[in-house]
């Protein structure tokens, strides 16, 4: 994807000191809780009486990303996105990031100002400040870290052990379109291989492919519950698919669940590109990943708050442990739910 005709400059030309200053000149501090960023030894941080939490997430090229049809700064902007959203599911503000880049020789200077046109976009859109990293090279390929720092009243933290039975289910957003957005890329790229003249015609899946190149945390959900005055019972980030994040939330609870097939929030997008691929759009929703939507559980009694909001879908309900997590599927059905998927209907039926 950066393989265009613009000048080309390579890593050593600039040194390591003068690639950080590089990368980070149009780095800004939106954040008060910013006492020192980058440029000292370490940054400072101070959030008053409220908890921190901290998360990070590594990607690497070859297992988590593919240049090939992910451009660079689409890439640093997921990159971000993949942590902040890990931040949100904690109920809490994401204030600053760390960047953690190793890049190889093969890539030029103007290939890293790619991906750091995106952390900083990324920044600028959720109001994060970057305030330090490392940089290095590698051997081969290209490896992002990021840490992602945010704020919370302790009172309000939701971790995911805390859902009780009876708590409703309550996924935000719609689940797929980032799995089936990848799948279409990657379609593209074998035609490309066989005709590199072809012109992929990637108009009818815009929502799909935007979903998978650009993902968007949901930074505005831990706003919403707060003005709703709902504290959830447990919350999660859907990055693995509903089933593994229901499993999760099933474990670290000790309890169960029911999910409901009718219920899970699919864009019309998803349901014709699942025809046209042949494939279950169920399945997708429950084993697709990279959605970064929210997963929480909340009380029944919060039920009347939430029932109207066009953010929030009740998909289901949590159970006792010992009635273990199912799938209810619209002919009635129950299915248990798998760590790695359910993909055949007609294992381990059972009839309700
Ligand atoms: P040190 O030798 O103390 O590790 P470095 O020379 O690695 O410091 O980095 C100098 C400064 O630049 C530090 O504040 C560090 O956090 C920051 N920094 C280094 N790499 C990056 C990066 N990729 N993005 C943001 N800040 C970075
Ligand atoms: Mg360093």
């Amino acid at each position: 994807m950066f393989e265009d005709n613009s000048p080309k400059t390579s890593l050593s030309e600039l040194g390591e000191f003068g690639l950080i200053d590089h990368l980070t000149r149009f780095v800004e501090i939106y954040q008060p809780s910013t006492l020192k960023g980058i440029g000292d030894d370490a940054a400072v941080i101070h959030h008053k009486d409220e908890a921190t939490v901290v998360t990070t997430d590594m990607l690497v090229e070859g297992v988590h990303f593919d240049l090939a049809y992910m451009p660079l700064k689409h890439l640093g902007y997921k990159a971000v996105m993949v942590n902040l959203s890990d931040v949100y599911a904690m109920n809490a503000e994401a204030t600053q990031i760390t960047v953690s880049i190793a890049a190889s020789n093969r890539f030029p200077v103007e290939a890293l100002e790619e991906l750091y046109a995106g952390i900083t976009l990324a920044a600028k859109t959720y109001k994060v400040d970057v305030v330090g990293g490392d940089t290095t090279s590698s051997t081969s390929g290209l490896v992002i870290s990021i840490t992602a720092l945010g704020r919370v009243d302790p009172k309000k933290v939701t971790s995911r052990d805390g859902a009780k039975p009876n708590d409703l289910l309550v996924v935000t957003g719609d689940l797929g379109a980032a799995y089936m957005g990848l799948q279409v890329l990657e379609r593209e790229k074998q035609v490309f291989k066989v005709n590199p003249n072809a012109q992929p015609d990637l108009e009818p899946y815009a929502y799909l492919v935007e979903r998978q190149l650009k993902p968007e945390a949901r930074k505005d959900i831990p706003d919403l519950l707060a003005a709703l005055e709902v504290q959830p019972t447990s919350m999660i980030d859907i990055s693995d698919g509903l089933s593994s994040e229901v499993i999760h939330i099933c474990k670290s609870s000790k309890v169960g669940a029911n999910i409901f097939e009718e219920k899970i929030p699919l864009d019309p997008a998803v349901i014709s590109v699942c025809e046209e691929f042949n494939i279950d759009s169920t399945t997708i929703a429950l084993n697709g990943g990279e959605d970064y939507e929210l997963l929480f559980t909340v009380d029944q009694k919060d039920f009347d708050k939430i029932k109207a909001n066009p953010n929030l879908t009740i998909v289901g309900h949590i159970t006792e442990e010992r009635e273990g997590m199912h799938l209810v599927t619209r002919g009635n059905q129950k299915i248990p739910i798998k760590a790695q998927g359910w993909n055949s209907f007609d294992d381990e039926k059972e009839e309700d």
